[in-house]
Order: C-alpha cells, then sequence, then structure tokens
C-alpha cells in the first residue's frame, strides 16, 4: 500500500475524535488550543528513523543522525511558522551497538537542541533486536492568526521556495558513490553537498519572518522533493500549478555534481528529497515587495519557481516555454 493511502485510511477512520478547533493528520504539524492568551495554538509534530531505511550506521556520523534527527522535526514547526517549545526523544538501541554511538549520537542532538534553543523533557528507551529506532516528538507554538497552512494557496499565487533544491540528494549521491568520487568533484563542493544531506538547517527565521506577512499563503517544508511535496498544497488548497524548471535554484556545487555524475540537474531538484527548505505560495501583488524584504533580511533571494493555477491537482512543468515531463522517480520509504 501507498504511504499516503494508509495515512488517508488512519486520517478517515479516527476524524470522529478531532475535537472542533483542533487541526489533525494532514499538515506539517497538528494545530491545538493554546494554554496562555486567545491566540496561542500549540504545535505538534513527530517523525519516526529507522536504520537501514533513513540511514545506514556503516555510512553516517552518529552526531550526525542525532543533529538531523532533530533539526527534521523543528524543519516541521517552521513549516506552520511557529517556534519550538521542547522535545522528547525515544529510542530503540539493539545490545550490539558500538560503545561510542550513543554518545556522540547524543552529542550531534545536543548541539541541534543548543543552536535552535529546543530543551528535552522526556521520552523512552528500550532495547532492539539489531536496529536503531529513534522517534522524536517536538511542540511548539504559533500565533493563530499567522500559521501557515497547505490549504491556504489561491489561484496566481507564485510559488517560491526558500533554499536550494537537490543539494542533500547530491549529497546523498556523493556517499552512496564512496571513493570513485575524490577525483570527480573539488573537496569544497563534495563538503558543501555532505552538509546539506548530513546536516540541514531548519529554517525557524525564515518560517517565523514569512509567517507574519498575510501575502504568503501556504507553506510546508521540502522533506520528499518538489515533485512529491507541492502536490499536498495543491490537493489542500484543490488548485494546480506550473512549475517553471529553468527557474529551480541549483547551487554550483550541484550542478557541477551533476556534470560530474551525468545526471539532470532539473531532475535531482525535483525529485531528491531532505532539502529541508520552505516552500510557500505568496500573493503575485505583493511579490516583489515580499521577495525583496526577504532579501534584505536573509541576504539570500526567495526563489520564484511557478505559478499557481486553477486546474485542481494539475501539477505541470514548463522548459523554455515548453510543457515538459520530468523524468525519474521521487524517492519513497514505504511499501
Ligand atoms: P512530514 O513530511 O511533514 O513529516 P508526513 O508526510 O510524514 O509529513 O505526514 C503527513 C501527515 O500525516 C502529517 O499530518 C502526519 O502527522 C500524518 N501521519 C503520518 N503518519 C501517521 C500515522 N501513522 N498516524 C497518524 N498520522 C500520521
Ligand atoms: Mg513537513
Amino acid at each position: 500500500m501507498e504511504e499516503f493511502e494508509f495515512i488517508a485510511q488512519i486520517a478517515r477512520k479516527f476524524s470522529t475524535l478531532v475535537p472542533p478547533g483542533t487541526l489533525g493528520i494532514g499538515d506539517d504539524c497538528a494545530v491545538l488550543p493554546g494554554f496562555t492568551g486567545e491566540n496561542e495554538r500549540l504545535l505538534v509534530t513527530t517523525d519516526l528513523l529507522t536504520e537501514g531505511v533513513h540511514f545506514f550506521r556503516a555510512k553516517s556520523q552518529p552526531q550526525d543522525i542525532g543533529y538531523k534527527a532533530l533539526a527534521v522535526n523543528l524543519s516541521d514547526i517552521a513549516a506552520m511558522g511557529g517556534r519550538p517549545t521542547a522535545f522528547f526523544l525515544s529510542l530503540a538501541l539493539p545490545k550490539n551497538l558500538e560503545p561510542n554511538w550513543a554518545r556522540l549520537f547524543l552529542k550531534g542532538l545536543h548541539k541541534c537542541a543548543t543552536e535552535f534553543h529546543t530543551p528535552l523533557l522526556g521520552g523512552d528507551t528500550t532495547g532492539s533486536e539489531t536496529s536503531i529506532t529513534i522517534n522524536i516528538c517536538v511542540l511548539g507554538r504559533a500565533n493563530s492568526t499567522r500559521i501557515k497552512l497547505r490549504s491556504g494557496a489561491c489561484v496566481g499565487d507564485v510559488i517560491c521556495v526558500t533554499g536550494f533544491l537537490g543539494d542533500s540528494a547530491g549529497g546523498l549521491g556523493l556517499v552512496k558513490a564512496g571513493a570513485s568520487v575524490v577525483s570527480r568533484l573539488s573537496a569544497r563542493d563534495q563538503k558543501s553537498l555532505l552538509r546539506a544531506h548530513f546536516r540541514p538547517r531548519p529554517r525557524l527565521d525564515e518560517g517565523t519572518w514569512l509567517a507574519c506577512h498575510s501575502a504568503v499563503h501556504a507553506m510546508m517544508d521540502v522533506s520528499d522533493g518538489i515533485h512529491s511535496d507541492l502536490p499536498h498544497i495543491l490537493e489542500a488548497s484543490q488548485c494546480g500549478a506550473m512549475v517553471f524548471v529553468d527557474d529551480l535554484p541549483i547551487s554550483g556545487a550541484l550542478a557541477r555534481f551533476c556534470k560530474a555524475f551525468r545526471t539532470s540537474p532539473v531532475q535531482v531538484a525535483l525529485m531528491g528529497g531532505e532539502d529541508y527548505c520552505l516552500l510557500c505560495t505568496v500573493n503575485e501583488s505583493a511579490i516583489n515587495r515580499v521577495s525583496g524584504e526577504f532579501k534584505n533580511r536573509f541576504g539570500r533571494p526567495l526563489f520564484q519557481i511557478g505559478r499557481v493555477t486553477a486546474n485542481p491537482g494539475r501539477l505541470e512543468y514548463f522548459e523554455q516555454g515548453r510543457r515538459v515531463k520530468p523524468k525519474g522517480h521521487p524517492f519513497r520509504h514505504f511499501g
């Protein structure tokens, strides 16, 4: 069964238990009433990482796994325009684990928690047969008047992303290629792609900044690649999109990676996952103002990659004015 069909089944089965004023399954976080102030809302998000699916013990540093496990959850808080409040950590660790693994894992996790001011307040620990499983749950808060949902996109909106696409997939490509890459790509390019893969930065400042602008209509984070993630906004907002592939932000490092490995940067940018930048739609009459202010504030552009259209569920790609079909397959963890 497809992952999203399974989740839809769960959502249907449990929907009658969800009280009014609470947003459950379907966005980057659940949104519940807050504890203080009328407009405060509680955000909740959780992610599960399994050895052999999300990471390989032999190919990743435990510090990186620790850092990323929290960073990807914080990215979901950023996607709602919220701030993190606390997190909970549950671990299943095998008996044969290398003695240093847990210490280094906690070191990376602590670095991310410190950088983004998020206290660890609890969790659960258990043994396992052979593999590591990591679950993190983050609580956050946001102002109800500013929360950005996937369902907010309007026809005519400009579709934007906050950072380069495909770098993390490039980094994963380097890990898979192993020693054979050394001569093909400069050390600097390798470092930059590997960093994007192993140390994604949750875009919390960008998220709260975008959330303050009423011209920003819908927002989510890019965890599975634009080709997989944009349809979630289109479905929730009942509209379609045109994406102009010439406008996809592709880093110099990824362009050189694709040349060296003879792959298409557009394909990697659309299908590669784990970029953890933010994807948003902005009212077209405000796009120049919002992107100009974004550039002033962050020193980087808010990249404009497409338009929201009136065709529900239809995602079309254009290259130099011509309609094109994307090649390749998105990465799937499930099924
Ligand atoms: P993200 O990539 O933002 O973490 P997912 O694709 O993992 O989002 O999940 C999509 C939505 O489905 C989220 O609202 C999430 O809470 C919900 N979801 C995923 N798996 C389950 C599950 N097993 N039970 C209930 N809800 C789930
Ligand atoms: Mg998300």
